[in-house]
């Protein structure tokens, strides 16, 4: 085949058909922010036939950001591009965020600061009350360590702040300079990553038949919500967007929260507020906490891997996954129109949890 006969007819590309006027003004507001390049993009949008052939329901499509490309991927890559860009113009040469022992965040903080040439601390707060030995050793952690960053254990949340300013006075002391990065990542400026997979939803959804009803999401500090939100209202996407809430349980003060992310991200972006019914948070599949994966969740996990061949986690993937087969099961779905899961990664959170499947095998 000649090159000339693979271009669409018109010399247009897929791009230029799904631009929307909406679209072109949301990408030029976001390019004008700084950036580095970490993330595999655009990440695949596919459909999940074999799971729909066994619990039922509207066709199910799976955004796989577990396939972001940086250290085993996941959502904090996008975050990190926007985050990391404004640290770049900064000048920062340190970056220190925080989590909880096996955070998933401060694993792809770590790897993102290697490729770019960073130091990084990370202060973990061993927060979860999880009874395996591997909790302590695997998943995440291991992987902090290869990806050479400077660990700070705290079992007290109230430890930080203190153990923040000391190792900020020592870094700016010896001449250093440092970005510091909020848990999750989620500010406006990491939800920024958001926007922009929101711009590649956009586009994917317009090669479906049907626009999606719905997108579900789990959420935690909501950058990815928010960032989604503000994306797809800029962009006149309909579909309703559902944070599944893995780590509070009180939908209300996540809903505010969320109000107030949306509010700043739109206000970086120069674009409207997302209406109030756009803002929808699940708090009713948290289970006993934080970190603790109940019956519904180690089903959600097992069914996708043994029949799409995905892997989800016990934190975060895995529990939106339960809400929305329990969504899917009780026959409230709109039949024509897909329903769409981003999986946001974490599947390295599975070796802090062996325990627990070996106990159901
Ligand atoms: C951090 C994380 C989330 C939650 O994203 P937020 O932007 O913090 O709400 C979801 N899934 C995984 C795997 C995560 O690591």
């Amino acid at each position: 085949m000649r090159p000339e006969s693979r271009k669409p007819r018109g010399g247009l590309r897929y791009r230029d058909l799904v631009a929307t006027p909406e679209r072109l003004a949301l990408r030029r507001r976001l390019d004008a922010h700084p950036r580095v390049r970490l993330a595999h993009l655009p990440t695949p949008l596919e459909p999940l036939r074999r799971l729909r052939e066994r619990i039922g329901g509207p066709p199910i499509y799976i955004k796989r950001d577990d396939c972001t490309g940086l250290a085993t991927g996941g959502n904090k890559v996008r975050k990190l591009e926007f985050l990391l860009g404004a640290a770049d113009a900064d000048d920062a040469d340190h970056v220190i965020t925080f989590g909880a022992l096996q955070s998933n965040h401060a694993r792809q903080t770590a790897a993102a600061c290697a490729i770019r040439g960073l130091a990084c601390d990370l202060i973990l707060v061993n927060r979860v009350a999880w009874d395996d030995p591997s909790y302590e050793t695997s998943g995440n952690l291991l992987l902090d360590r290869l990806f050479g960053a400077t660990l700070h254990r705290v079992d007290d949340a109230g430890e930080i702040g203190e153990l923040l300013q000391r190792r900020v006075a020592e870094i700016e002391g010896r001449g250093g300079r440092v970005a510091v990065i909020p848990p999750g990542g989620s500010n406006a400026i990491g939800a920024l990553g958001y926007v922009e997979c929101a711009l590649e939803l956009g586009e994917q959804f317009a090669a479906l038949d049907h626009a999606p009803s719905a997108v579900w999401v789990a959420c935690s500090t909501l950058g990815t919500q928010a960032g989604l939100v503000v994306g797809l209202a800029a962009t006149a996407v309909d579909s309703r967007i559902v944070g599944v809430d893995v780590y509070s349980g009180d939908a209300a003060h996540q809903q505010t929260a969320l109000r107030v992310l949306c509010d700043d991200v739109a206000k970086r972006l120069g674009v409207e507020a997302p209406r109030a019914d756009r803002l929808i948070v699940d708090s009713d599949h948290l289970g006993p906490g934080y970190g603790i994966p109940h019956e519904a969740v180690f089903e959600a996990i097992e069914l996708v891997a043994s029949c799409e061949g995905i892997l989800l986690d016990p934190v975060y993937s895995g529990k939106a996954m339960a809400a929305l087969i329990s969504h899917i099961r009780s026959g409230r779905c709109e039949a024509d129109r897909p329903v769409v899961f981003v999986h946001t990664g974490g599947s390295a959170g599975l070796f802090a949890y062996p325990q627990a499947f070996l106990e159901r095998s």
